[in-house]
């Protein structure tokens, strides 16, 4: 996820492009952030990358909806729904989705990307503003920053900042974005603090990012929580497909339908994609306790961490940080824990601040709690000397 440098000297008019890729690719591959496609971790590796956190990615129930859906629509949407109009499944999804998050009105996008694309990018543009947690995801700043607003960003999860911003931009139209449960550190945002800031000021919209709370905190932390205008989110995390949603109001909703050029531009979902996660629904309905079981697995090994000295941030979720600090040493941390059959990620600047790089360990309904335990253990025996305090 490095962004590449438009502003370094081999970007300078004179160099061809190709050569430019070239030079920045060298000097990127002598670094430790280069990064690289590779495949799959092998079935006999604990897995800690996968956001398949309730494992509905496997589930026969899951996998069956698909194969519904697929048989009954076939392989391809065939066209954006402005065009050839809503298949059967897409309409369906939004009903059950809209009354699962008690929301008026839920729309479909092609994936969480281009649903905070077509959020953002309707309700504010130049002259507006976009006032982000600091933390917020890619897509949500890269969304501010195509739509022509100004992007403010605000402390993490520090409310007395925010109403300052707020204030600041008083006046003026301000779409508030933040996540609820944050992808990096795993902690919680204030959401009913902050929609109380939001409401207050006329001119000011919020929208929650639940990419990883919905499923597993319930329906979301934006759940009912009033004040909140847009709660958007993804299918290929607990709902173990692919996919984005928003829920919304319906006047929102028709605004959307009209003005948001990711879900006009572009085909609809396919329909497997939507029977999976119609299925993936149904089993949250029915099973509102999967999200309770992960909740309280992942607490214990962050506990188990978090005693044993290591800094697991403020994380109070499925995902658990290990801060270890420099880049180099991140990456041989995953290495020693690979060659015990542990894969997580080390994830560096610039998707974390310098200096904080860190094991993200997303923990999954796949991980027993005695694989959990054990790899803590394996953790405590090989970090614990350097990195703990
Ligand atoms: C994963 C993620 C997205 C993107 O969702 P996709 O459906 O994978 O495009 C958006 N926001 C957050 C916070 C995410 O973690």
């Amino acid at each position: 996820m490095t962004t590449p440098d438009h502003s370094s000297p081999s970007h300078s008019r004179d160099v061809s492009p190709r050569e430019r890729v070239r030079t920045e690719l060298d000097a990127l591959r002598e670094t430790d952030r280069h990064r690289r496609l590779r495949d799959r971790a092998e079935a006999e590796v604990l897995d800690f990358s996968s956001n398949d956190y309730l494992n509905f990615s496997r589930d026969p129930r899951v996998v069956a909806g698909a194969q519904s859906a697929l048989e009954q629509f076939g392989a391809g949407s065939t066209a954006s729904r402005l065009v050839s109009g809503s298949l059967a499944c897409h309409t369906r999804f939004e009903m059950e989705l809209a009354a699962w998050k008690d929301c008026e009105a839920a729309l479909l996008f092609g994936s969480g990307y281009l649903t905070a694309l077509g959020c953002v990018r309707s309700f504010v543009g130049q002259g507006d503003v976009v006032l982000a947690d600091r933390l917020s995801h890619a897509c949500l700043l890269d969304a501010g920053r195509g739509s022509g607003a100004r992007v403010d960003r605000f402390r993490h999860n520090d409310l007395e900042h925010l109403e300052a911003r707020l204030a600041k931009h008083h006046g003026k139209r301000v779409l508030v974005v933040t996540e609820s449960v944050f992808s990096m550190d795993g902690d919680l945002a204030p959401i009913e603090e902050i929609a109380e800031l939001v409401t207050a000021n006329p001119h000011a919209m919020l929208l929650v990012d639940e990419a990883h709370a919905a499923g597993v905190f319930g329906p979301g932390l934006a759940h009912q929580v009033d004040g909140v205008d847009l709660q958007m989110g993804t299918l290929s995390k607990s709902f173990g497909s692919y996919g984005g949603y928003v829920g919304l109001s319906a006047d929102h909703k028709d605004w959307l339908v009209n003005t948001s050029r990711s879900l006009i531009y572009t085909t609809a979902p396919p329909p497997a994609s939507i029977g999976a996660a119609l299925a993936g629904l149904k089993i949250l309905r029915d099973e509102p306790e999967l999200g309770d079981r992960l909740l309280e697995r992942a607490g214990e090994f962050c506990r188990k961490l978090w005693e044993a000295g290591f800094d697991t941030l403020d994380s109070d979720s499925q995902i658990v940080p290990l801060v270890i600090g420099e880049d180099g040493d991140c990456l041989a941390a995953a290495a020693e824990l690979k060659a015990e059959g542990i894969h997580v990620v080390a994830i560096r600047p610039p998707t974390v601040p310098e200096g904080t790089a860190r094991l993200r360990f997303s923990i999954t309904l796949a991980h027993s709690a005695e694989e959990l335990d054990r790899t803590a253990d394996t953790v405590i025996r090989l970090l614990q000397d350097r990195y703990a305090k």
